[in-house]
This record gives C-alpha cells, structure tokens and sequence, in this order.
C-alpha cells in the first residue's frame, strides 16, 4: 500500500499565538512548515488564531473599548461641557463590531500562512510514535485521518477555562469566557466568580453596560499577583465605579431556575448568604490542553498540574518535541507564548535564542488599567533584597488632567545599592502602553536613573514614569 505520510520538517500544533507565530518564524527560517488546527467557530467554520483571537484577548479588548466609548459619552462627556442626551446603545452592533474585529484577524492569520507557505492541516492533531530522525502524528480531519511526519513538533495547543464540577457552565445562564463574551441583552444582575483578570475585565464591560456586578473571590487577597500597593488602589478605584467585590467567601452551591441564577455562598465572617443574578460569569483560571494528544506514544506525560514539562527553552524530555504558551508554565499571556513560539523555532534553526521571563509585562484593562514588569515590593522582602521605591501619581501630570485621567500612580522599585530596575508597576489609564518603556529599560539591565536621564514628551503620561524615577532618589521634579 501507498505511504501517504506528509514530511514536514517542522509541524506545529495549535495556531494560537503561540503556534500562529512560531509558524511564520519557522517559515521565514526556512522551515517546511505545517500547523493543525481544530478550531471550528459558532458559524461553523474553521479558523486560526486559538483564544486569543477567537475568545480571549481581541473580543474581550474590542468590548472593553465599545463599553469605555458609550461609559465616557453617557457619563464623562458633561465633564467637559459636552451634553449628550439619552445616550444609548445597540448591543447587537455592538456584538458585530467585535465579531468584525475577530473575523479580520483570523483571516489575517490565514493570510500570513498563505504568504509563509505554511500548510493549515484542519483538524486535530494526534501523536503516533517517535522514530529515531523523525515524530508521527495523525490528523483527524472532517474527511478522515491524515499521516504527517516532522524532524521537530511544536505543541502550542494552548487551554480552556477551568470549570468547577458543582458548577454546570452551558453558556447561557452560566457562562465561562465564551458566553460571556456574547451576552444577547445586558443581564440587569450579573454575577462573578472569581475576581482575577477576566472576571474584572468582563465584570468591567457589562458594568458600564448597565449591570449590576457584583464579584465573589475566594481568596482573602485582591489581585494577589500585582503590587499591593497597586491592587489596595485598584479596589478602591474599582468599588467607587460600582462593583461590588467580596472577598474570602466560599460557593456552597449554585442552582439555575426559570428566574436566573442562585449562588449560595459563606461569607468571610462565616454567615451563610444567598444571592439571585441572571447571568453568572465563572472565571476561576484555566487549565492546559493536553487530552487527546496521545503524549505516551512519544515519551510524554503532564505534571500535576496538568502542563507539559519543559525547560527554560520549551525543550521537552523528547529532544524532536517542544512546548510553549499556555500549555506550559509560567504565566498565560499571549505575548509571553509568542516570544515562546520564536524562541523554539529559532533555537530548532541552531540559534541560541533564550527569554528573560523577568521582563515578560502583565497587563489587565480595566480603566484605569493596571500594568507591571519584574518584582512587587512584597517579592523584594521576601527575597530579602535591598531596594528603593519611588512613585509619582497622575494627579500632578498636566495630560492625565486634560485627559481626564488623574486615577493612579508609577511605582518604580530599584535595588538599592547599584539602582538597576527591578520592577515597575502602573495604575492609569494607557499603562499597557506605558509599561513597553520600562520592559525595554529592564531587559538592557537600565537603572531608575537611566529612565530620569531620559528625555520624556511634554505634555504626556510617559512623563509620570520619568517623575517616579526620580522618586527613587527623592527628587522627583513636579511634586
Ligand atoms: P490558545 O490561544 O489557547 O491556542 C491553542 C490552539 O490550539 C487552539 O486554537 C486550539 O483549537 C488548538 N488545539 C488544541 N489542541 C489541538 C489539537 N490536538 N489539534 C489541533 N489543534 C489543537 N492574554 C494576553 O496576553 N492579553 C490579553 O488581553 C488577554 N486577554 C484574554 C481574555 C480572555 C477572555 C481570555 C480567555 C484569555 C486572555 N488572554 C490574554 C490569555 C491568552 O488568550 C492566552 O494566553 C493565549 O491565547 C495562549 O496562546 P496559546 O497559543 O498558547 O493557546
Ligand atoms: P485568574 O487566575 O486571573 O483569576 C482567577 C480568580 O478566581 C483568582 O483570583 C482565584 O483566587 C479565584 N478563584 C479560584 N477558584 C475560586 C472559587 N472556587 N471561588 C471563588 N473564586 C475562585 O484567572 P482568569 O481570570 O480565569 O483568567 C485566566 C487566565 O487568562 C489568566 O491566567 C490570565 O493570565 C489570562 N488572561 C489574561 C488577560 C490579560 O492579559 N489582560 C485577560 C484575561 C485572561
């Protein structure tokens, strides 16, 4: 019988942006490249670009600003002598925009593979087995079972929302990220679980849409990854725009009826409370995709967690397979997966590319939004490691007032002794574009008093960064 084995000298699993990006790097390395990709949308059809595109980043982000446009016209607009009566919006156009927005992206995608010459197997990916030169995979596609070989595989296939047991997410009462980037009417009570980065995102836009949100967060601590000084200032700024943020509780049970949804949960205290919303949003983090790939048949396995083992490269044990992006540890960002997926497609070409994870921003869009690089003070005390704070606020810079902006701060935090960056945290508004400076200062090893030295734009926000760095050496010059 014929083989009917595609060769590719890379195949990569899972176009997110991970995979998407690793892709294209491979490609323009002068790979022959290949990507499966199983993701098929609600209209049926079959796309790239993973979460990211399809559910995550983009949708949730062109929300975000569709929310922020009709928030600032119905409420900010009188601030500056504009009166806009009966503002209202058309959620289903609403809705459009973001599905316009998604759809051009992923055909951008498709469109990148076409230039790259990249072969787009649809389907799901499967391992077969290792040979000493070469890894065997199956593609389950809507026609049948392709074979495909590669020299290396690329496993990008990214997560899924975690989803606890006692709680049945369908996606319409009870939505996880998907569902409750599609709402069909703004629920007149929403409920949170979870008060991380989406919760606060969605919870965000569906409040300035007119719901009522109120977030259940089981831990004592709000926003336990950012600076504290950073999440005391978010849940200030966060409660005075109207949500309602209750922390340390913990669900008992969840039951759905003709009338919505009840949460019954403990409180912090301890008193036992019920609560009806008529849409619950669960977004308690996510968990890898590894199910259905087949990873003992090429010496695989996950850890507890559920990640697939790698070193600080994204090598795996077997050295034709890596892994990178949300699959993998470290945080579930995009960007970070991105600058995975070039690193292991250069260091497949021989080159010795590696990654500064200390320097990877975070980034949460929320308005203000919240940004950060490198270590929270509370890290520093930990590690017992010397250091100096400077902050500035806002207030004092004469764009966040035209802008309308004033909320929050720069904190930079340097070592004490030699004034290298060791992290830079913002609250404002435009901190995910603010925060690029200070990644570019910490991956070239700056000191706060490089970026003093810096000659920043007037009138701007990057001029709070230049003030907070001054900070460091108590001679911050507007304050
Ligand atoms: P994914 O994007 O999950 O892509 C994996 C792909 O692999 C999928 O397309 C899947 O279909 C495919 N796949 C899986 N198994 C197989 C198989 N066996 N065969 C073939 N294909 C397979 N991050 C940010 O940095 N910024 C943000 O603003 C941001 N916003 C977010 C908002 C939301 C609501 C969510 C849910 C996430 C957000 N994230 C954000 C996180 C970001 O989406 C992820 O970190 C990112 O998508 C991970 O990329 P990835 O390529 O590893 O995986
Ligand atoms: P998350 O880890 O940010 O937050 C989950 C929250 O749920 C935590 O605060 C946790 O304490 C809480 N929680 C867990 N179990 C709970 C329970 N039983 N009851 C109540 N609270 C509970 O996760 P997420 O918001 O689901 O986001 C998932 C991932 O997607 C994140 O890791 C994030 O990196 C990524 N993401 C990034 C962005 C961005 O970069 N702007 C946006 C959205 C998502």
């Amino acid at each position: 019988m014929a083989d009917n084995t595609k060769h590719y000298d890379v195949v990569v699993v899972g176009a997110g942006p991970a995979g998407y990006i690793s892709a294209i790097r491979l490609a323009q390395l002068g790979f022959k490249t290949a990507c499966i990709e199983k993701w098929i949308n609600p209209e049926g059809k079959q796309v790239l670009g993973g979460t990211c595109l399809n559910v995550g980043c983009i949708p949730s982000k062109a929300l975000l600003a569709s929310s922020e446009e009709f928030e600032n016209i119905s409420t900010h607009a009188s601030d500056h002598g504009i009166t806009v009566k009966g503002a209202s919006f058309d959620l289903r156009t609403m809705l459009a925009r973001k599905d316009g927005i998604v759809s051009k992206m992923t055909k951008g995608i498709e469109f990148l593979f076409k230039k790259n010459k990249i072969d787009w197997l649809k389907g799901e990916g499967r391992f077969v087995g290792a040979q000493t030169d070469k890894v065997l995979l199956e593609v389950q596609g809507a026609s049948g079972v392709d074979s495909v070989s590669a020299g290396h595989v690329v496993i990008a296939t990214g997560s899924k929302a975690r989803h606890i047991p006692s709680i049945p997410v369908d996606n319409k009462l009870i939505c996880d990220n998907e569902g409750a980037l599609t709402f069909d009417k703004v629920p007149a009570k929403l409920g949170v679980i979870g008060a991380g980065v989406i919760g606060l995102e969605l919870g965000s836009v569906w409040r300035r849409l007119g719901s009522t949100v109120h977030v259940l967060e089981a831990s004592p601590q709000f926003l336990a990854a950012c600076d504290e000084s950073v999440s005391k200032e978010a849940f200030k700024l966060f409660t005075q725009q109207g949500l309602k943020i209750e922390m340390g509780i913990r669900i008992n049970e969840v039951k759905t009826s003709s009338k919505g949804v009840t949460v019954a949960y403990t409180s912090a205290e301890g008193s036992a409370t019920e609560v009806q919303f008529d849409r619950l949003i669960v977004s308690v983090g996510r968990v890898p995709n590894t199910e259905n790939l087949n990873l003992e048949a090429v010496g695989l396995s996950v850890n507890e967690q559920g990640f697939i083992p790698v070193d600080d490269y994204c090598a795996t044990s077997n050295p034709r397979i890596f892994a990178i992006g949300d699959v993998v540890r470290g945080p579930m960002l995009a960007h970070k997966g991105e600058d995975e997926g070039v690193m292991v497609a250069e260091r497949i070409a021989g080159q010795a590319t590696h990654i500064d994870y200390n320097c990877i921003p975070w980034v949460i869009y929320t308005m203000p939004e919240i940004a950060w690089v490198g270590q929270t003070e509370q890290q520093l005390k930990v590690e017992g490691r010397a250091y100096k704070a400077g902050q500035f606020p806002f207030m004092a810079n004469g764009r966040a007032l035209g802008m309308g902006t004033p909320e929050g701060f720069v904190k930079i935090l340097a070592d004490a002794k030699t004034d290298e960056l060791l992290g830079v945290h913002i609250v404002s508004a435009a901190a995910s574009d603010l925060i690029s400076e200070a990644a570019v200062a910490m991956e070239f090893k700056a000191s706060a008093e490089d970026i003093a030295r810096v000659c920043h734009p007037h009138p701007s926000l990057s001029e709070v960064m230049r003030e907070a760095a001054l900070a460091v050496d108590k001679r911050a010059l507007n304050m």
